[in-house]
């Protein structure tokens, strides 16, 4: 394979910058463009260690830097590898990057270093999906899943599955080749409780799913209340820093402001919307329809209610918005006179689902907001000890594919189907199954997942 170099850091200015190489000739090209401070032979440099000088190209000094050996195959892509730190900055770094591609090497595709890594057999293809996953973490659990899952928790929960399947799949080629003894009916029964087993663990791995939606995408949760009932206070109050802007006049919300908190860590996104009542104008009927659809998108609604005024006919409209939705809601303005039928009528109209009373203005009652968050969802429950939890919507479609294979050649047996055709369905699981830990996935598909990474990753 070539050799190839990329920026690894980020682009902008910052402290410092880090240029990669991986490949046969890192090290002749190194060698080219590297001046050590107490010169050696880079040749005869070990791995894992690191070395202080110039990088110099065309006799000009680019800048002073210190450089990381890795020798195959210990290093990321098991290749020979090198690090060059320099000064941050975009100039820098660019210039460093040129000096290693007019000396031989190439410039590094996206994902183009995890990419051979996987290839190269040091790690599965979850493995390498997991990379980027933790790259691109914003929370504490979603971070401390996907480590997970680089270590290799997923790839080693699917070959328990895949281990299980080929011992049914030993006797019934058995079965086949030797038809003379008769070990039909016992295949069958080790076989199906066998399968039933497999069928177990990977309905297990696809319900993770949905603690995976929470810890990936987080709670999508939109505020909605007439105007004035103090939805930019609570955000306001919620994320305590003024950027929802505050008002006295209605309706000024006309567009939807999205801020993220993190609860029991995991990451909600909250949406301010818009007032919602009688459009007047064009401008205040579009966010208006923006709060009904965000209203239907999102998986928890605050409504928010001004206990100092009366219930009225806005404040009922909101209430409708709640059908069949998981919902919090809120009395606000509890620091004010309370106007206690507005209490009563919602109280009625939602049946006995616990009030919560606030001040959004003097931050009062907001800790049980995220209590009550915290319960309906489980958060706390969701425990990142054990077993894998699968975050990823293509494990999610591979592992729902193999159980539905799963679930035929248990079919199959119970109806008597001759057990080569049932081997074909088991062959279909672990071809499935293979896509996730990478044995049996196209190299198109390869390349789609490893086009997502950022470049020098
Ligand atoms: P929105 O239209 O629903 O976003 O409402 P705002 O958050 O803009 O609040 C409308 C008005 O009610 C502002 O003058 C706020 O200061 C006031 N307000 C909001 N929450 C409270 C509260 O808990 N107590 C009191 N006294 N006033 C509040």
């Amino acid at each position: 394979m070539s050799t190839i170099a990329a920026i690894s850091t980020a682009p902008g200015i910052g402290g410092i910058g880090i240029i990669r190489m991986s490949g046969e000739d890192t090290f002749k090209i190194l060698n080219k463009i590297f001046k050590p401070k107490n010169p050696v032979n880079i040749d005869e440099v070990k791995g894992y260690t690191i070395k202080y000088g110039y990088i110099v190209n065309n006799n000009e000094v680019i800048d002073e830097v210190l450089v990381s050996f890795f020798r195959a195959p210990n290093s990321y892509t098991t290749e020979n590898l090198c690090e060059i730190s320099s000064h941050g900055g975009v100039y820098i770094v660019r210039k460093i990057l040129e000096a290693c591609l007019e000396n031989g090497a190439n410039l590094a595709e996206p994902g183009e270093f995890t990419k051979r890594a996987f290839l190269n057999g040091r790690m599965d293809l979850s493995q390498a999906e997991a990379v980027i996953d933790v790259i691109n973490s914003v929370s504490d659990k979603e971070a401390k899943t996907s480590i997970k899952q680089l270590e290799g928790v997923l790839s080693r929960q699917i070959k328990e599955i895949r281990d299980l399947l080929m011992s049914v799949m030993v006797n019934i080629e058995v079965s086949i080749d030797y038809p003379e003894y008769d070990v039909e009916e016992v295949t069958n029964k080790e076989a199906y409780s066998t399968l039933e087993e497999a069928y177990v663990k990977l309905e297990k791995l696809l319900k993770s799913f949905d603690n995976g939606k929470i810890i990936r995408n987080g709670i999508k949760v939109a505020i909605i209340g007439k105007p004035n009932a103090g939805k930019s206070s609570l955000l306001n109050s919620i994320l305590k820093e003024e950027r929802a802007i505050v008002t006295d006049i209605e309706g000024t919300t006309r567009d939807t402001i999205e801020e993220a908190i993190t609860v029991s860590g995991i990451p909600i996104h909250i949406i301010d919307t818009a007032g919602i009542r009688k459009a007047n104008n064009e401008v205040e009927k579009i966010g208006i329809e923006k709060s009904r659809k965000m209203a239907e998108e999102a998986d928890l609604i605050i409504a928010i209610f001004d206990v100092s005024r009366p219930f009225d006919k806005e404040d009922e409209e909101i209430l409708s918005l709640l059908k069949g939705k998981k919902s919090i809601i809120l009395l606000n303005k509890i620091d004010l006179e309370t106007d206690n039928e507005t209490k009563q009528k919602i109280q009625e109209k939602i049946g006995d689902i616990e009030l919560i009373e606030i001040s959004a203005k003097e931050s009062i009652g907001i800790e049980n907001i995220y209590d009550r968050i915290s319960k309906m969802f489980e958060l706390n429950e969701i425990s990142l000890e054990g077993d894998a939890i699968i975050t990823n919507v293509r494990h999610k479609e591979i592992i729902s594919k193999a159980l539905q294979s799963t679930k035929n050649a248990m079919d199959a047996m119970k109806g008597y189907l001759p057990i080569d055709i049932i081997g074909v369905y088991i062959k279909e699981i672990m071809e499935e199954l293979g896509k996730i830990t990478g044995e049996s996935v196209s190299g198109e598909i390869i390349k789609e997942i490893f086009s997502k990474f950022c470049l020098g990753k």
